[in-house]
Protein backbone atom coordinates (compact mmCIF):
# COMPACT_ATOMS: atom_id res chain seq x y z
CA UNK A 1 0.00 0.00 0.00
CA UNK A 2 1.03 3.82 -0.56
CA UNK A 3 2.29 5.91 2.32
CA UNK A 4 -0.29 7.83 3.64
CA UNK A 5 0.76 12.13 1.75
CA UNK A 6 -0.89 14.80 4.53
CA UNK A 7 -2.42 17.22 2.01
CA UNK A 8 -4.25 20.38 2.79
CA UNK A 9 -7.64 20.99 3.80
CA UNK A 10 -9.84 22.22 1.28
CA UNK A 11 -12.66 24.01 1.25
CA UNK A 12 -15.08 21.84 -0.83
CA UNK A 13 -18.64 24.11 0.14
CA UNK A 14 -20.29 25.89 -1.31
CA UNK A 15 -19.34 25.19 -5.12
CA UNK A 16 -23.14 24.59 -5.81
CA UNK A 17 -24.06 27.48 -4.65
CA UNK A 18 -21.38 29.64 -6.93
CA UNK A 19 -22.63 27.61 -10.04
CA UNK A 20 -26.64 28.00 -9.38
CA UNK A 21 -25.27 32.23 -8.20
CA UNK A 22 -23.49 32.54 -11.71
CA UNK A 23 -26.48 30.45 -13.49
CA UNK A 24 -29.08 32.75 -12.29
CA UNK A 25 -27.21 35.83 -13.08
CA UNK A 26 -26.53 34.82 -16.27
CA UNK A 27 -30.48 34.03 -16.88
CA UNK A 28 -31.50 37.10 -15.70
CA UNK A 29 -29.17 39.23 -17.41
CA UNK A 30 -30.15 37.40 -20.65
CA UNK A 31 -33.75 36.89 -20.00
CA UNK A 32 -33.93 33.17 -20.27
CA UNK A 33 -37.27 31.42 -21.18
CA UNK A 34 -38.93 30.64 -17.83
CA UNK A 35 -39.67 27.06 -18.69
CA UNK A 36 -35.72 26.25 -19.71
CA UNK A 37 -34.52 28.08 -16.69
CA UNK A 38 -36.95 25.64 -14.46
CA UNK A 39 -35.16 22.36 -16.14
CA UNK A 40 -31.89 23.34 -16.35
CA UNK A 41 -32.01 24.78 -12.19
CA UNK A 42 -32.34 21.09 -11.97
CA UNK A 43 -30.36 18.11 -12.38
CA UNK A 44 -31.76 14.79 -14.50
CA UNK A 45 -30.21 12.12 -12.57
CA UNK A 46 -27.88 11.63 -9.69
CA UNK A 47 -26.79 8.22 -8.93
CA UNK A 48 -24.86 7.31 -5.52
CA UNK A 49 -23.51 3.95 -5.70
CA UNK A 50 -21.90 1.75 -2.61
CA UNK A 51 -19.56 -1.17 -3.39
CA UNK A 52 -17.34 -3.71 -1.59
CA UNK A 53 -13.83 -4.02 -2.54
CA UNK A 54 -11.39 -6.83 -1.44
CA UNK A 55 -8.13 -4.66 0.01
CA UNK A 56 -4.65 -6.06 -0.49
CA UNK A 57 -4.69 -7.15 3.46
CA UNK A 58 -7.52 -9.13 2.72
CA UNK A 59 -9.84 -7.06 4.09
CA UNK A 60 -13.41 -5.74 2.73
CA UNK A 61 -14.07 -1.81 2.38
CA UNK A 62 -17.06 0.04 0.84
CA UNK A 63 -16.54 2.58 -1.03
CA UNK A 64 -19.32 5.83 -1.84
CA UNK A 65 -19.34 6.72 -5.55
CA UNK A 66 -21.45 9.36 -7.54
CA UNK A 67 -22.38 10.34 -11.14
CA UNK A 68 -25.13 12.84 -11.42
CA UNK A 69 -26.63 14.07 -14.86
CA UNK A 70 -27.07 17.44 -15.14
CA UNK A 71 -28.73 17.84 -18.46
CA UNK A 72 -28.52 16.21 -22.05
CA UNK A 73 -30.99 18.06 -24.65
CA UNK A 74 -27.89 18.73 -27.15
CA UNK A 75 -26.31 14.96 -26.51
CA UNK A 76 -25.24 12.20 -24.65
CA UNK A 77 -24.07 13.36 -20.49
CA UNK A 78 -19.78 14.28 -20.31
CA UNK A 79 -18.02 15.21 -17.73
CA UNK A 80 -15.22 13.68 -15.69
CA UNK A 81 -14.81 11.15 -12.68
CA UNK A 82 -12.49 12.63 -9.82
CA UNK A 83 -11.17 10.34 -7.14
CA UNK A 84 -10.91 12.77 -3.97
CA UNK A 85 -11.99 12.96 -0.51
CA UNK A 86 -13.90 15.88 -1.62
CA UNK A 87 -16.54 14.13 -3.71
CA UNK A 88 -19.92 14.04 -2.46
CA UNK A 89 -23.36 14.72 -4.14
CA UNK A 90 -23.39 18.33 -4.16
CA UNK A 91 -19.36 18.59 -5.81
CA UNK A 92 -20.66 16.45 -8.22
CA UNK A 93 -23.84 18.16 -9.18
CA UNK A 94 -22.03 21.70 -9.21
CA UNK A 95 -19.40 20.20 -11.48
CA UNK A 96 -22.01 18.31 -13.71
CA UNK A 97 -23.93 21.70 -13.76
CA UNK A 98 -20.61 23.61 -15.04
CA UNK A 99 -20.28 20.17 -17.74
CA UNK A 100 -23.87 21.52 -19.22
CA UNK A 101 -22.13 25.21 -19.71
CA UNK A 102 -19.10 23.77 -20.99
CA UNK A 103 -20.27 21.41 -23.74
CA UNK A 104 -23.01 24.05 -25.18
CA UNK A 105 -20.40 26.87 -25.08
CA UNK A 106 -17.85 24.57 -27.14
CA UNK A 107 -20.54 24.18 -29.78
CA UNK A 108 -20.32 19.66 -28.81
CA UNK A 109 -23.19 17.49 -29.12
CA UNK A 110 -23.12 16.78 -25.50
CA UNK A 111 -25.02 17.36 -22.25
CA UNK A 112 -22.92 17.63 -18.80
CA UNK A 113 -22.40 15.09 -16.18
CA UNK A 114 -19.76 14.50 -13.41
CA UNK A 115 -18.79 12.11 -10.46
CA UNK A 116 -16.73 9.98 -8.71
CA UNK A 117 -15.57 8.47 -5.54
CA UNK A 118 -15.33 9.71 -2.15
CA UNK A 119 -11.36 8.40 -1.83
CA UNK A 120 -7.69 9.64 -1.32
CA UNK A 121 -6.41 6.95 -4.22
CA UNK A 122 -2.77 7.61 -2.09
CA UNK A 123 -3.92 5.92 0.58
CA UNK A 124 -4.67 2.79 -1.99
CA UNK A 125 -2.25 0.42 -4.09
CA UNK A 126 -2.06 -0.18 -7.76
CA UNK A 127 -4.31 -3.17 -7.94
CA UNK A 128 -6.87 -1.64 -5.39
CA UNK A 129 -7.09 1.14 -7.58
CA UNK A 130 -7.79 -1.10 -10.32
CA UNK A 131 -10.59 -3.51 -8.58
CA UNK A 132 -11.98 -0.10 -7.01
CA UNK A 133 -12.28 1.17 -10.36
CA UNK A 134 -13.86 -1.73 -11.68
CA UNK A 135 -16.34 -2.63 -8.78
CA UNK A 136 -17.21 1.03 -9.34
CA UNK A 137 -17.85 0.81 -13.52
CA UNK A 138 -19.67 -2.58 -12.40
CA UNK A 139 -22.14 -0.66 -9.73
CA UNK A 140 -22.80 2.21 -12.45
CA UNK A 141 -23.85 -0.51 -15.08
CA UNK A 142 -25.80 1.18 -17.91
CA UNK A 143 -25.53 4.29 -16.08
CA UNK A 144 -23.08 4.95 -18.24
CA UNK A 145 -22.65 4.50 -22.23
CA UNK A 146 -21.01 5.34 -25.41
CA UNK A 147 -24.41 6.82 -26.42
CA UNK A 148 -25.67 8.15 -22.82
CA UNK A 149 -22.99 8.98 -20.45
CA UNK A 150 -19.64 9.13 -21.32
CA UNK A 151 -17.08 9.69 -18.17
CA UNK A 152 -13.26 11.13 -18.81
CA UNK A 153 -10.15 12.15 -16.15
CA UNK A 154 -10.29 14.78 -13.51
CA UNK A 155 -8.36 15.22 -10.26
CA UNK A 156 -6.75 12.44 -9.94
CA UNK A 157 -7.93 10.05 -12.49
CA UNK A 158 -5.76 9.28 -15.45
CA UNK A 159 -5.58 7.31 -19.19
CA UNK A 160 -5.08 4.11 -17.06
CA UNK A 161 -7.95 4.19 -14.89
CA UNK A 162 -9.64 5.45 -18.10
CA UNK A 163 -8.49 2.21 -19.73
CA UNK A 164 -9.90 0.07 -17.00
CA UNK A 165 -13.32 1.58 -17.28
CA UNK A 166 -14.10 0.85 -20.96
CA UNK A 167 -12.15 -2.84 -20.38
CA UNK A 168 -14.72 -3.71 -17.41
CA UNK A 169 -17.82 -2.13 -19.46
CA UNK A 170 -17.00 -3.84 -22.42
CA UNK A 171 -16.47 -6.86 -20.71
CA UNK A 172 -20.01 -7.08 -19.46
CA UNK A 173 -21.40 -7.14 -22.68
CA UNK A 174 -21.84 -9.42 -25.57
CA UNK A 175 -18.48 -9.78 -27.26
CA UNK A 176 -19.92 -8.58 -30.39
CA UNK A 177 -20.14 -5.53 -29.29
CA UNK A 178 -17.00 -5.04 -27.55
CA UNK A 179 -15.90 -2.24 -29.85
CA UNK A 180 -19.04 -0.77 -30.22
CA UNK A 181 -18.56 0.16 -26.77
CA UNK A 182 -14.88 1.61 -27.00
CA UNK A 183 -15.83 5.22 -26.84
CA UNK A 184 -17.63 4.73 -23.10
CA UNK A 185 -14.63 6.43 -21.71
CA UNK A 186 -12.82 9.18 -23.08
CA UNK A 187 -8.79 10.13 -22.27
CA UNK A 188 -8.13 6.43 -22.65
CA UNK A 189 -4.10 5.85 -23.00
CA UNK A 190 -3.34 5.62 -27.13
CA UNK A 191 -2.81 2.08 -27.26
CA UNK A 192 -6.74 1.29 -25.44
CA UNK A 193 -7.95 3.46 -28.06
CA UNK A 194 -7.55 6.99 -26.76
CA UNK A 195 -6.82 10.19 -28.70
CA UNK A 196 -3.16 11.05 -29.55
CA UNK A 197 -2.78 14.73 -27.54
CA UNK A 198 -5.78 13.84 -25.55
CA UNK A 199 -3.11 14.17 -22.36
CA UNK A 200 -2.29 17.54 -23.11
CA UNK A 201 -5.75 18.69 -24.87
CA UNK A 202 -6.67 20.74 -21.21
CA UNK A 203 -3.28 22.69 -20.92
CA UNK A 204 -3.23 23.52 -24.82
CA UNK A 205 -6.98 24.86 -24.26
CA UNK A 206 -5.70 27.11 -21.38
CA UNK A 207 -2.94 28.66 -23.36
CA UNK A 208 -4.82 28.91 -26.20
CA UNK A 209 -7.27 31.34 -24.62
CA UNK A 210 -4.03 33.03 -22.99
CA UNK A 211 -2.80 33.54 -26.51
CA UNK A 212 -6.29 35.15 -27.46
CA UNK A 213 -6.24 36.99 -24.66
CA UNK A 214 -2.68 38.31 -24.89
CA UNK A 215 -3.36 39.48 -29.01
CA UNK A 216 -7.01 41.01 -27.91
CA UNK A 217 -4.96 43.06 -24.89
CA UNK A 218 -1.79 43.51 -27.27
CA UNK A 219 0.12 42.01 -24.20
CA UNK A 220 3.61 40.09 -24.95
CA UNK A 221 3.81 36.76 -23.66
CA UNK A 222 7.69 36.59 -24.01
CA UNK A 223 9.02 37.26 -20.51
CA UNK A 224 5.57 37.57 -18.74
CA UNK A 225 5.71 35.58 -15.52
CA UNK A 226 3.43 33.57 -14.60
CA UNK A 227 2.07 30.86 -11.55
CA UNK A 228 0.29 27.94 -11.01
CA UNK A 229 -1.37 25.93 -8.70
CA UNK A 230 -1.71 22.55 -8.80
CA UNK A 231 0.89 20.63 -11.02
CA UNK A 232 -1.69 17.54 -12.46
CA UNK A 233 -2.29 17.19 -15.56
CA UNK A 234 -3.85 20.72 -16.48
CA UNK A 235 -1.08 22.32 -14.43
CA UNK A 236 2.12 20.67 -15.77
CA UNK A 237 0.59 21.32 -19.68
CA UNK A 238 -0.43 24.58 -19.00
CA UNK A 239 3.12 25.55 -17.86
CA UNK A 240 4.68 23.48 -20.53
CA UNK A 241 3.09 25.41 -23.26
CA UNK A 242 3.15 28.74 -22.10
CA UNK A 243 6.53 27.99 -21.80
CA UNK A 244 6.82 28.20 -25.27
CA UNK A 245 5.59 31.04 -25.98
CA UNK A 246 8.33 32.42 -23.78
CA UNK A 247 6.69 33.10 -20.84
CA UNK A 248 8.53 32.13 -16.63
CA UNK A 249 6.82 29.90 -14.17
CA UNK A 250 8.12 32.02 -11.08
CA UNK A 251 5.70 29.79 -8.19
CA UNK A 252 3.54 26.67 -8.50
CA UNK A 253 1.81 24.90 -6.09
CA UNK A 254 0.14 21.75 -4.95
CA UNK A 255 -1.04 19.83 -2.42
CA UNK A 256 1.99 18.73 -1.03
CA UNK A 257 4.37 21.90 -1.20
CA UNK A 258 4.61 25.53 -2.95
CA UNK A 259 7.58 26.59 -4.45
CA UNK A 260 8.88 29.90 -6.27
CA UNK A 261 11.86 31.07 -7.85
CA UNK A 262 11.92 34.68 -9.93
CA UNK A 263 14.17 33.28 -12.69
CA UNK A 264 11.88 30.78 -13.74
CA UNK A 265 11.04 27.15 -12.67
CA UNK A 266 11.41 24.47 -15.57
CA UNK A 267 8.09 22.31 -15.79
CA UNK A 268 9.59 19.59 -16.82
CA UNK A 269 12.02 19.55 -13.89
CA UNK A 270 9.46 19.86 -11.54
CA UNK A 271 7.10 17.02 -13.63
CA UNK A 272 9.98 14.51 -13.26
CA UNK A 273 10.74 15.15 -9.44
CA UNK A 274 6.49 14.62 -9.29
CA UNK A 275 6.18 11.70 -11.35
CA UNK A 276 9.03 9.92 -9.35
CA UNK A 277 7.82 11.61 -6.04
CA UNK A 278 4.35 9.91 -6.01
CA UNK A 279 2.71 12.38 -7.35
CA UNK A 280 3.98 15.26 -4.99
CA UNK A 281 6.32 18.36 -5.90
CA UNK A 282 7.74 18.19 -2.05
CA UNK A 283 11.61 17.68 -1.96
CA UNK A 284 11.84 20.20 -5.37
CA UNK A 285 15.10 21.03 -5.57
CA UNK A 286 14.83 23.77 -8.43
CA UNK A 287 13.42 26.49 -6.68
CA UNK A 288 12.48 27.95 -2.91
CA UNK A 289 9.93 25.86 -0.86
CA UNK A 290 7.65 28.87 0.55
CA UNK A 291 4.04 28.69 2.73
CA UNK A 292 1.35 27.83 1.03
CA UNK A 293 -0.40 31.28 1.58
CA UNK A 294 2.40 33.12 0.23
CA UNK A 295 1.40 31.62 -3.18
CA UNK A 296 -1.08 34.14 -3.59
CA UNK A 297 0.78 37.58 -3.68
CA UNK A 298 3.44 36.24 -5.44
CA UNK A 299 4.11 39.02 -8.64
CA UNK A 300 3.03 37.79 -11.57
CA UNK A 301 1.12 38.58 -14.84
CA UNK A 302 -0.79 35.52 -15.16
CA UNK A 303 -2.63 33.42 -12.11
CA UNK A 304 -3.33 29.95 -13.51
CA UNK A 305 -5.42 28.08 -10.81
CA UNK A 306 -5.41 24.51 -12.16
CA UNK A 307 -6.16 22.59 -8.74
CA UNK A 308 -9.69 22.26 -7.16
CA UNK A 309 -12.54 24.68 -6.63
CA UNK A 310 -12.74 27.88 -4.21
CA UNK A 311 -9.19 28.45 -3.97
CA UNK A 312 -9.76 32.16 -4.89
CA UNK A 313 -11.21 33.48 -1.87
CA UNK A 314 -12.34 36.60 0.06
CA UNK A 315 -9.16 35.35 1.99
CA UNK A 316 -6.43 35.93 -0.82
CA UNK A 317 -8.00 37.43 -3.69
CA UNK A 318 -6.61 41.02 -2.42
CA UNK A 319 -2.84 40.12 -2.76
CA UNK A 320 -3.26 38.44 -5.98
CA UNK A 321 -1.48 40.69 -8.32
CA UNK A 322 -2.17 39.00 -11.34
CA UNK A 323 -3.31 40.99 -14.91
CA UNK A 324 -5.18 37.56 -15.89
CA UNK A 325 -6.35 34.57 -14.03
CA UNK A 326 -6.87 31.77 -16.50
CA UNK A 327 -9.03 29.74 -15.11
CA UNK A 328 -7.78 25.96 -15.61
CA UNK A 329 -10.16 24.22 -12.29
CA UNK A 330 -13.45 24.05 -12.89
CA UNK A 331 -14.92 26.60 -10.21
CA UNK A 332 -11.31 27.91 -8.54
CA UNK A 333 -12.85 31.70 -7.87
CA UNK A 334 -15.70 31.74 -5.51
CA UNK A 335 -18.19 34.61 -5.36
CA UNK A 336 -16.23 37.14 -2.76
CA UNK A 337 -13.04 36.19 -4.50
CA UNK A 338 -14.38 37.24 -8.06
CA UNK A 339 -16.06 40.51 -6.62
CA UNK A 340 -12.95 41.46 -5.77
CA UNK A 341 -10.62 40.58 -8.75
CA UNK A 342 -13.40 42.87 -10.93
CA UNK A 343 -12.82 45.73 -8.87
CA UNK A 344 -9.12 45.60 -9.22
CA UNK A 345 -9.47 45.10 -12.91
CA UNK A 346 -7.91 41.53 -13.46
CA UNK A 347 -9.69 40.06 -16.41
CA UNK A 348 -10.75 36.66 -16.18
CA UNK A 349 -10.81 33.51 -18.99
CA UNK A 350 -14.26 31.62 -17.10
CA UNK A 351 -13.26 28.07 -16.30
CA UNK A 352 -15.98 27.28 -18.71
CA UNK A 353 -13.91 28.79 -21.93
CA UNK A 354 -10.44 28.31 -20.33
CA UNK A 355 -10.26 24.60 -19.61
CA UNK A 356 -12.70 23.52 -22.47
CA UNK A 357 -9.90 21.36 -24.29
CA UNK A 358 -10.19 18.79 -22.32
CA UNK A 359 -13.81 17.81 -23.87
CA UNK A 360 -13.23 18.95 -26.65
CA UNK A 361 -10.24 16.87 -27.07
CA UNK A 362 -12.76 14.33 -25.62
CA UNK A 363 -15.33 15.06 -28.10
CA UNK A 364 -12.49 14.04 -31.26
CA UNK A 365 -11.43 11.12 -29.17
CA UNK A 366 -15.29 9.95 -29.15
CA UNK A 367 -15.70 10.26 -32.37
CA UNK A 368 -12.51 8.64 -33.52
CA UNK A 369 -13.30 5.27 -31.53
CA UNK A 370 -17.62 5.79 -33.13
CA UNK A 371 -15.50 6.07 -36.58
CA UNK A 372 -12.95 3.45 -36.28
CA UNK A 373 -10.37 6.14 -37.25
CA UNK A 374 -6.82 6.87 -35.70
CA UNK A 375 -6.09 10.72 -36.29
CA UNK A 376 -2.73 12.45 -35.83
CA UNK A 377 -1.72 14.59 -32.75
CA UNK A 378 -0.83 17.47 -35.06
CA UNK A 379 -4.09 17.25 -36.83
CA UNK A 380 -6.20 17.15 -33.08
CA UNK A 381 -4.32 20.06 -31.73
CA UNK A 382 -5.26 22.44 -34.86
CA UNK A 383 -9.39 20.61 -34.36
CA UNK A 384 -8.76 21.88 -30.66
CA UNK A 385 -6.89 25.43 -31.20
CA UNK A 386 -10.39 26.37 -34.28
CA UNK A 387 -12.61 25.23 -31.90
CA UNK A 388 -11.37 27.22 -28.56
CA UNK A 389 -10.91 30.39 -31.08
CA UNK A 390 -14.58 30.39 -31.87
CA UNK A 391 -15.47 30.03 -28.49
CA UNK A 392 -13.37 32.38 -27.32
CA UNK A 393 -14.73 35.32 -30.11
CA UNK A 394 -18.16 34.08 -29.31
CA UNK A 395 -17.41 35.16 -25.18
CA UNK A 396 -15.71 38.61 -25.86
CA UNK A 397 -18.64 39.30 -28.24
CA UNK A 398 -21.84 38.33 -26.17
CA UNK A 399 -19.57 39.84 -22.96
CA UNK A 400 -19.87 43.09 -25.74
CA UNK A 401 -22.94 42.66 -26.86
CA UNK A 402 -24.87 42.61 -22.94
CA UNK A 403 -21.91 44.43 -21.44
CA UNK A 404 -20.92 42.11 -19.13
CA UNK A 405 -17.84 40.27 -18.14
CA UNK A 406 -16.41 36.94 -19.77
CA UNK A 407 -18.14 34.84 -17.08
CA UNK A 408 -21.55 35.91 -18.14
CA UNK A 409 -20.65 36.48 -21.69
CA UNK A 410 -19.69 32.36 -21.56
CA UNK A 411 -22.90 31.24 -19.70
CA UNK A 412 -24.99 33.61 -22.34
CA UNK A 413 -23.52 31.57 -25.57
CA UNK A 414 -24.22 28.56 -23.56
CA UNK A 415 -27.83 29.11 -22.38
CA UNK A 416 -28.62 30.52 -25.74
CA UNK A 417 -27.77 27.51 -27.38
CA UNK A 418 -29.21 25.32 -25.04
CA UNK A 419 -32.68 27.40 -25.19
CA UNK A 420 -32.89 27.49 -28.64
CA UNK A 421 -32.80 23.67 -28.96
CA UNK A 422 -35.75 23.78 -26.42
CA UNK A 423 -37.81 26.38 -28.06
CA UNK A 424 -36.99 23.94 -31.54
CA UNK A 425 -37.19 20.12 -29.94
CA UNK A 426 -40.34 21.20 -27.53
CA UNK A 427 -41.13 18.65 -24.53
CA UNK A 428 -42.13 15.01 -24.57
CA UNK A 429 -45.39 14.50 -24.55
P1 LIG B 1 -4.75 16.15 -11.27
O1 LIG B 1 -5.21 15.18 -10.30
O2 LIG B 1 -3.93 15.70 -12.42
O3 LIG B 1 -3.93 17.32 -10.54
C1 LIG B 1 -4.47 18.04 -9.46
C2 LIG B 1 -3.37 18.88 -8.86
O4 LIG B 1 -3.95 19.74 -7.87
C3 LIG B 1 -2.29 18.08 -8.16
O5 LIG B 1 -1.03 18.64 -8.43
C4 LIG B 1 -2.62 18.23 -6.69
O6 LIG B 1 -1.52 18.10 -5.84
C5 LIG B 1 -3.14 19.66 -6.69
N1 LIG B 1 -3.95 19.97 -5.52
C6 LIG B 1 -4.91 19.22 -4.93
N2 LIG B 1 -5.37 19.84 -3.83
C7 LIG B 1 -4.68 21.00 -3.74
C8 LIG B 1 -4.70 22.06 -2.81
N3 LIG B 1 -5.53 22.05 -1.77
N4 LIG B 1 -3.85 23.10 -3.00
C9 LIG B 1 -3.00 23.11 -4.05
N5 LIG B 1 -2.95 22.13 -4.97
C10 LIG B 1 -3.78 21.10 -4.80
O7 LIG B 1 -6.06 16.92 -11.79
P2 LIG B 1 -6.29 17.68 -13.17
O8 LIG B 1 -6.89 16.72 -14.12
O9 LIG B 1 -5.08 18.45 -13.54
O10 LIG B 1 -7.46 18.69 -12.77
C11 LIG B 1 -7.19 19.94 -12.14
C12 LIG B 1 -8.40 20.84 -12.28
O11 LIG B 1 -8.70 21.03 -13.67
C13 LIG B 1 -9.69 20.30 -11.67
O12 LIG B 1 -10.45 21.38 -11.18
C14 LIG B 1 -10.40 19.66 -12.83
O13 LIG B 1 -11.79 19.58 -12.66
C15 LIG B 1 -10.03 20.65 -13.93
N6 LIG B 1 -10.13 20.11 -15.28
C16 LIG B 1 -9.41 19.00 -15.65
C17 LIG B 1 -9.50 18.56 -16.97
C18 LIG B 1 -8.68 17.40 -17.47
O14 LIG B 1 -8.72 17.13 -18.68
N7 LIG B 1 -7.92 16.71 -16.65
C19 LIG B 1 -10.34 19.20 -17.87
C20 LIG B 1 -11.04 20.34 -17.46
C21 LIG B 1 -10.92 20.78 -16.16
Amino acid sequence: MATKTKEKPVRKEGMYEVVMNQFAHAADLMKLDPGVRKILAKTNTEIEVNFPVRLDNGKIEVFTGYRVQHNNALGPYKGGLRYHDTVDLDAARALAIWMTWKTALAGLPFGGAKGGIHINPKNYSKHELERITRRFTYALGDNIGPDLDIPAPDVNTNPQIMAWIADTFSSTKSPTTRFANLHVVTGKPVGAGGLAGRDRATGFGVVANIKSWAKLKKFNLKGARFTVQGFGNVGYWTAHFLLKEGAILVAVQDASATFRNDKGIDPEALQAHSDANGRNLKGFKGAKEIKPDEFWGIKCDILVPAALGNQITAANAGQITARLVAEGANGPTDIEGEAILKKKGVDIIPDILCNSGGVIGSYYEWLQNKRAEIWKIEEVLVMIQDKIDTSFHKVVDAAKEFKVDWRMGAYIVALRRLEDTYMDRGIFP
